[in-house]
């Protein structure tokens, strides 16, 4: 939905790299360069990175006021 502010499994605040990933990716960059440009080393947080879906945009339209 949201990504998460820090990685899961060992805490590593990833939250604020996010935008940045998103919009490199999204022009084609690749995702293994975009993740070392970031200092994302650990596989656990690479894979919250490269796992994640943004759906809140999609969610929000049924949340009822
Ligand atoms: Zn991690």
């Amino acid at each position: 939905m949201i990504i998460p502010i820090r990685c899961f499994s060992c805490g590593k605040p990833v939250g604020h790299l996010w935008e940045e990933y998103a919009e490199k990716t999204s022009k084609g960059a690749d995702k293994k360069k975009v993740l070392d440009s970031l200092g994302v080393e650990r596989y656990c947080c690479r894979g919250l990175l490269l796992g994640h879906v943004e759906l809140i945009d999609l969610a929000a339209e049924f949340k009822k006021f």
